[in-house]
């Protein structure tokens, strides 16, 4: 995302231009579409690149695995410093403060790094692909977002167990011609 500053640079400080944004940019690996508006402004050391973006990045759910499309809204800030002075073309020295963002000898501002950066800061720590997602079944790994698995809950709750004695010592199916009853198999265990 190659913006030409060259004129900017040229102009006073505090002269404003504005840059609609539609691009796609490699982030993490995959494409995504980045769009929004950014508002360059020169001023006394370079150019100053404010605006807000918006993304979707493909992410895996914390809590169900599943990938999804998490739509992200990026807040850019990021001041530029020019390496070499558009009038002269003589070097310039870096700016101090370490991890700035330059503007190159052709005069070429790009945003990619500082998009990307942003997107790292406000990706979630613990992406949920729906704030009530359901997760996985904690016995057989199942999506629950897909509906209930065969599973009986977990013996934690002590009432299930006494549940569960009832049904194993349910009276025996009335007898029928021809089938065996249920109660008769793994009797005696
Ligand atoms: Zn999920
Ligand atoms: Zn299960």
């Amino acid at each position: 995302m190659q913006i030409n500053v060259s004129q900017q640079l040229r102009a006073s400080i505090g002269s404003i231009r504005n840059y609609e944004v539609s691009e796609t940019i490699d982030i993490g690996g995959s494409e995504s579409m980045v769009q929004g508006e950014v508002r360059l402004m020169r001023t006394d050391r370079g150019i100053l690149a404010k605006g807000t973006l918006h993304t979707e990045v493909e992410i895996t759910c914390s809590r169900c695995l599943s990938l999804f499309s998490c739509l992200l809204t990026l807040n850019i800030e990021e001041e530029y410093f020019p390496i070499t002075d558009v009038v002269s073309g003589a070097w310039l020295p870096l700016s101090e403060e370490s991890g700035s963002f330059t503007i190159d000898e052709r005069h070429i501002l790009d945003l990619t790094e500082a998009i990307r950066q942003c997107v790292l800061l406000v990706i979630p720590m613990k992406p949920l692909c729906r704030e009530d997602c359901a997760g996985l079944c904690s016995n057989c790994g199942h999506n629950l977002n897909q509906g209930p698995c065969g599973c009986l809950p977990q013996d934690t709750d002590p009432r299930w167990s006494e549940l569960r004695k009832c049904l194993s010592t349910s009276p025996p199916l009335p007898f029928q011609e021809g089938l065996i009853p249920l109660s008769f198999k793994g009797e005696g265990e």
